[in-house]
């Protein structure tokens, strides 16, 4: 393990600074969210971006070719927290950023001005693999046995898979724990923790009431949380933004879009190119747009409509506080149809907020429909993606709308998780059958046809 690394609690007036393997979601002093940080200078790290380029490794043996095939770990001095013999990797984030002129077309964007990132194509489907080889890599070192999360399904999924492929520094297999909020999960993402043997105990309750359960038992059963609000997840999660730059050609784009839930990649997003811009490796830095959905909205609450700013770190703590004291007493729970991003309580709240502050950033909400027909959308020009990543495209055609981004603008979409994740929310889509709605602006239903071979031509004709 690297000396060149330690956790330092994010509030400016605290600062306080803890070793790598002080084992702990919170400042000891002052409650607030943890960084992982670098003394830069001391670190080896490229003089230039493209360097990154050479190490488009192939499958190996040894940890070096190992490291260099994982998108994660070939950018090893932009997260240089572990030695190259403690890395753990499955083949994570090899995910490739796709221009979608047709798609632009449609929406009314400029020929390559905009790009999607399938993050989908993780091994476990989703983005989470990013964050789950970093914060792997830490469990194994601190000798953990036993990993949890609360999840809304993609966490569970990726955690699982990877305490299967981690074997602890004894030689035992990890024990993974996943905390999921009572039959809201997704089908595809259950599968996945179930096959991969995780043990599965499904809370009466929502994500949030899950989260606030995981981090209580974190302690009394010696479980390592693996949620976002474990710093080292994030470390991994910024290497989206390294790939999406390569895609670019190092280019900075104008805008990045993505979907808020529990805020991981917002507040990942947000470190990256501030430390790149740190670094001397990047002199700009593009704009931010977080989606939310409109049932689970806290952040577009707060940061468009109380105008909660981070302002340096000196956020307003107790406004934030009255908002949710006034959410709890009336009841407020949130809902929506994209289940991944169906979180009241963001625990990245506050690195959220400082992720907008240095990224001009806005914050949008978009309703169930609007997400299920970016989706839809996604869907007709390939690899599709889950409802959450939805949000992004819709989120992009709100912005458009409100020409607040312009059809030349250089934007690149994040598509958070698989297709496959979520079947029923997409046949339901195109069936016309979902719960008092019809089918989606985009719907493609199956059409029933006698076995006869002279109605299907007709079909086929008409
Ligand atoms: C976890 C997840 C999100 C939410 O991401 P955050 O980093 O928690 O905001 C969005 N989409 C999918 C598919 C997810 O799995
Ligand atoms: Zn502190």
């Amino acid at each position: 393990m690297s000396d060149l690394a330690f956790q330092q609690c994010m509030a400016p007036d605290c600062g306080a600074t803890y070793g790598l393997d002080e084992v702990m979601y919170a400042c000891r002093r002052c409650g607030a969210l943890l960084d992982i940080r670098y003394d830069w200078p001391r670190c080896t790290v490229p003089k230039s971006l493209s360097f990154f380029e050479s190490r488009w490794g192939t499958p190996g043996r040894s940890t070096e070719a190992r490291a260099d095939f994982s998108g994660v770990w070939r950018f090893r001095e932009l997260l240089p927290f572990a030695t190259s013999e403690e890395l753990v990797t499955i083949g994570e984030g090899r995910t490739l950023l796709q221009q979608a002129d047709e798609l632009a077309a449609k929406i009314g964007i400029k020929p390559s001005c905009l790009y999607l990132q399938y993050e989908g194509l993780n091994p476990s489907g989703s983005f989470k693999d990013n964050g789950m080889a970093a914060a792997f890599t830490m469990a194994r070192r601190l000798g953990r046995r036993r990993v949890g999360c609360a999840s809304t399904g993609n966490t569970s999924a990726s955690l699982a898979l990877y305490a299967r492929h981690t074997p602890s520094s004894d030689g035992h297999s990890m024990q993974a724990v996943v905390f999921v909020g009572g039959d809201k999960i997704a089908f595809g993402k259950l599968a996945q923790a179930l096959d991969f043997g995780a043990k599965t105990i499904q809370i009466d309750g929502d994500f949030d009431t899950c989260m606030k359960l995981v981090q209580e038992a974190a302690d009394r059963l010696g479980l390592y949380l693996m949620n976002s609000i474990n710093p080292f997840r994030l470390e991994g999660q910024k290497t989206i933004i390294y790939r999406v730059l390569e895609g670019l050609g190092w280019e900075v784009p104008d805008w990045v879009i993505v979907p808020g839930g529990n805020l991981g990649n917002t507040s990942a997003f947000g470190k990256a190119f501030i430390e790149l811009r740190e670094l001397g490796l990047l002199k700009h830095i593009p704009r931010l747009a977080v989606i939310n959905a409109a049932g689970a909205n806290t952040l577009y609450e707060l940061h468009e409509r109380e105008n909660i700013r981070f302002d340096g770190g000196r956020w307003d703590r107790a406004r934030v506080e009255a908002w949710y004291a006034r959410m709890s007493a009336e009841g407020r729970r949130a809902k929506t149809v994209a289940s991944a991003i169906e979180i009241g309580r963001p625990v990245n709240l506050p690195k959220a907020l400082r992720s907008l502050e240095a990224m001009n950033g806005v914050v949008r909400q978009v309703n169930d429909e609007d997400i299920l027909d970016g989706k839809a959308l996604v869907g007709t020009h390939g690899f599709g993606c889950e409802p959450a990543s939805g949000a992004s495209v819709a989120g992009l055609r709100l912005l458009l709308e409100e020409r607040v981004i312009s059809p030349s603008d250089r934007v690149v979409c994040i598509l958070t998780g698989h297709q496959l994740k979520d079947p029923d929310v997409t046949v339901n889509y195109h069936r016309g059958s979902r719960d008092g709605m019809g089918a989606g602006s985009y719907a493609n239903p199956p059409a029933r046809c006698p076995a006869d071979i002279e109605a299907i031509a007709n079909l086929l004709d008409t």
